[in-house]
């Protein structure tokens, strides 16, 4: 009897527990590499598993077998055989490796059939320089039959890819194999490590950077994770809201991660800007939140408040002040070389003009210098709008700061309103903050009305954390409708009986049901909620009994 826990998901890749009752392996964290044939006996005798991966339809249905048990052979032409729980299996997915393009279009079609509480299986595939591509697609099983073909071949196998055997002399590793000379030890040993390198990242929710990193050495690998991210919409759905930790944009490709376009998709289609007629373009800092540096307090004396804050930054692209503290905002690294490249360039002034354009201002202030000003200056020119300048050097400066205080000389104090700003940004509402109290020390607020705390900043990931009285005041939306039962702590999937599609993995929740309510935080997306049978669905902070 095998069964999965899915404990951990960072994008489409997966992490838990595969268990084997009664098996020679009763329970081993996953992504896992296994003697598949001792795991799964009758797989060496099994016809009608082998179809290429490529086959027309007509062929794939004349000689794929589903397969009498576990694990359940999967097809891109095939329609779905499998069944939430089921391991499910791709054979000769090696070969897709070869090419991204259909790569990516057959895991989608496969992700959008197959239920998400499986564990998937590509028999034949793992090398230790492609686990980090082939988990981060949402495979987490594999077996040592490409390796041991490696050491057949003479190949000695690290995360940077396959070399000669002579290789494995040249002191590269030490591990057991090494020491003796052993290859096909070596082999066994490297895909073992990367595998749990890989697993290690997963619960880290880092995977993205360990494969921006590992995928250099291969241009399938970049291909892969670039066609992925094209794919906004179908990878954006598994994608968590927010990420413990930092989020490294050390690449290019960066700019192109789910957090950075749904952070300007959100800015430009749901954030709600204060009342303000004037809005001064300022310069982004290293440290996070940008209020806390040195060069955003002068930024601030300076405006005193009479102006609309906007923080041009890479890769985000625009920061009003009151998402500062949003995910990504406060949580981003990005090296500082102070050039700006043109697709830079490019995509932020795009987002800036279109921002500008939605949201118009009597008068716009750039004080900024470099990259950010040139950006600002492309982005006036699409609009058709005409920037003031404070400075076009050295923002900081006394003059730049007097000059720039000066010219707010006859302005009107702005709202600073930042919990309208991040609910718009959360939640997608547009309610009226008036009497709401904020206390604490930034970023670490509390928001309360009528002497009733209403909402918290989670400075951890940067999302707002409603009490039950916060949830009164969002009129709707991220609800999640459970059954008739009174939840014992975590709500689990069969529990669910609705939830809003736009739940994401991580999104604060509120779960409503005819015996009680509770707020907590989504631990998968609608989606995976409707497509899965097991796991846990909203981890639950707080619960209510409905009175009757
Ligand atoms: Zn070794």
């Amino acid at each position: 009897m095998i069964r999965i826990d899915i404990r951990k998901r960072d994008g489409l890749a997966r992490a838990g527990i595969f268990t084997c009752e009664g098996g020679s392996i009763p329970q081993v964290p996953f992504p896992a590499v296994l003697e598949t044939d001792t795991v799964f006996p009758s797989l060496a005798t099994r016809g009608g598993t082998n179809v290429p991966i490529s086959a027309p339809a007509e062929f794939v249905k004349t000689y794929i077998s589903r397969g009498p048990d576990q694990p359940v052979a999967l097809h891109p032409a095939l329609e779905n055989p499998a069944q939430s729980g089921d391991i499910v299996m791709l054979a000769n997915w090696h070969t897709a490796l070869l090419n991204p393009r259909r790569y990516v279009g057959w895991l989608k079609n496969l992700k959008e059939k197959t239920p998400a509480d499986t564990l998937w299986y590509a028999p034949g595939t793992a090398l230790p320089s492609n686990a980090h591509i082939l988990c981060y697609s949402g495979f987490g099983l594999f077996d040592y039959i490409a390796v041991d073909l490696k050491s057949a071949q003479g190949l000695f196998c690290t995360p940077e890819g396959e070399f000669p055997a002579e290789a494995q002399k040249s002191g590269i590793c030490s591990c057991e194999g090494c020491k003796t000379g052993d290859l096909k030890v070596h082999n066994r040993r490297a895909l073992d490590g990367e595998v749990a390198l890989v697993r290690y990242f997963i619960g880290q929710s880092k995977l993205r950077e360990l494969v921006e990193a590992r995928c250099r050495m291969n241009a399938n690998h970049v291909a892969i994770m670039r066609h992925l991210d094209t794919d906004y919409t179908g990878t954006e759905l598994y994608a968590p809201v927010a990420r413990s930790g930092v989020m490294r944009a050390n690449s290019g490709e960066s700019m192109q991660r789910v957090e950075v376009r749904r952070f300007a998709e959100r800015l430009l289609t749901r954030y709600r800007p204060p009342k303000a007629t004037v809005a001064v373009l300022l310069p982004c800092s290293a440290k996070k939140p940008y209020s806390l540096s040195q060069s955003h307090r002068r930024f601030q004396m300076a405006i005193a408040g009479r102006a609309h804050e906007l923080i041009i930054t890479s890769p985000l692209g625009l920061v009003p002040r009151e998402l500062e503290c949003v995910y990504p905002a406060m949580h981003y690294d990005v090296p500082v070389t102070g050039y700006w490249d043109a697709e830079e360039c490019r995509y932020i002034s795009d987002i800036l003009a279109r921002y500008l354009t939605l949201h118009k201002y009597d008068r716009v202030i750039a004080h900024l210098e470099g990259g950010a000003l040139r950006v600002a200056e492309m982005a006036a020119e699409t609009c058709g709008i005409t920037l003031e300048y404070t400075c076009r050097e050295h923002p900081t400066g006394e003059a730049a700061l007097a000059q720039l205080s000066h010219s707010l000389d006859c302005e009107r104090r702005v709202k600073d309103d930042r919990l309208h700003g991040m609910l718009s940004y959360q939640f997608g509402c547009d309610f009226d903050t008036k009497g709401m109290l904020s206390r604490g020390h930034f970023p670490e607020l509390f928001y309360s009305k009528n002497n009733q705390q209403v909402f918290s900043i989670d400075t951890g990931n940067g999302l707002l954390r409603p009490t039950f009285e916060g949830w009164a005041l969002i009129p709707q939306g991220y609800r999640v409708t459970i059954s008739d039962f009174l939840p014992e702590g975590d709500v689990l999937v069969p529990g669910v009986v609705e939830a809003d599609p736009a739940i994401r993995d991580g999104d604060e929740v509120l779960v409503v049901g005819p015996k009680a309510t509770a707020t907590g935080r989504a631990a998968m997306s609608a989606a995976e909620m409707k497509n899965s049978k097991r796991g846990v669905a909203v981890r639950v902070r707080k619960i209510k009994k409905v009175a009757v």
